[in-house]
């Protein structure tokens, strides 16, 4: 009997071993497995500010594949600075299924702000955005800088506001003042593909919401704020053949 039980084990070894051997695993397709959790899971792609890389680089990257994004939009700078995008650009985003959000209107550190100046960037930006037809109730606060009357502020003109948590959120977000974002860096201090693919990985493994964050994607500069564009591929393909769920803030919180 326990000779048997050896041999089935040796067979099933050699097994596995011919296996490996014989077929490298596509690393684009190797997940962890799926859990309980993961039907909730979800991943959104954020890019603030509104560089106009955004729509030149990442834009086809993502449409290729389906993958919508978010941008969180400097209103003032839409249409009226060439490294920004244009209203155009931002319709044809919109058609696309990408979500337009607040990043103010000038993106000033909110929390040094008098009142007055805060609720001319909360306000005007969001009428700006509301006034092109893109529908938007989510707030972003330049430099995740932010205080209790600025959340106090925010409420009367959005629903959500999302600041820079580095961490996960859960689902449904326990918190709608203080959605999360993990930023993905350039530069010198890069996170690599690898690092972003165990957040997914992380992420639809339990059950969390993981929102990455990029500002410019381009191969130049060499900097914090510009994500190469091979491994900004690399990303978006992995998220785009991995099951968990990819959202927006309009698909994924309704509005
Ligand atoms: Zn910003």
């Amino acid at each position: 009997m326990r000779k048997k039980t050896f041999a089935w084990t040796s067979l099933l070894m050699l097994l596995v071993l011919l296996f490996s051997g014989c077929s490298k695993p596509d690393p684009l397709k190797v997940v962890y497995p799926e859990t309980g959790k993961s039907r909730s899971a979800k991943l959104t792609i954020i890019f603030d500010d509104g560089y106009k890389d955004n729509f030149t680089e990442a834009f086809p990257i993502m449409r290729n594949v389906n993958v919508p994004g978010v941008i969180a939009l400097v209103t003032s700078k839409i249409g009226a600075d060439p490294g920004y995008l244009t209203v155009e650009d931002c319709q044809l985003l919109w058609d696309n299924g990408w979500d337009l959000v607040s990043h103010t209107k000038t993106h000033q550190m909110l929390s040094l702000l008098d009142q007055e100046a805060l609720t001319l960037e909360l306000q005007e930006s969001s009428e700006w955005i509301r006034n092109q037809g893109w529908n938007t109730t989510v707030l972003v606060s330049p430099y995740g800088a932010y205080n209790p009357d600025v959340i106090k502020k925010a409420q009367e003109y959005y629903r959500y506001h999302r600041a820079l948590t580095n961490t996960f959120d859960t689902w449904p977000p326990q918190d709608s003042w203080r959605l999360g974002a993990s930023e993905v860096f350039g530069g010198s201090e890069k996170t690599t593909p690898a690092e972003v693919k165990q957040w997914i990985n992380y992420a639809y493994q339990n059950g969390l919401w993981l929102t990455l964050l990029f500002h410019h994607v381009g191969d130049e500069p060499a900097s914090r704020f510009y994500y190469p564009l091979a491994e900004f591929r690399e990303i978006i393909e992995y998220a785009a053949n991995h099951p968990i769920a990819k959202v927006t803030y309009r698909s994924a919180l309704g509005f």
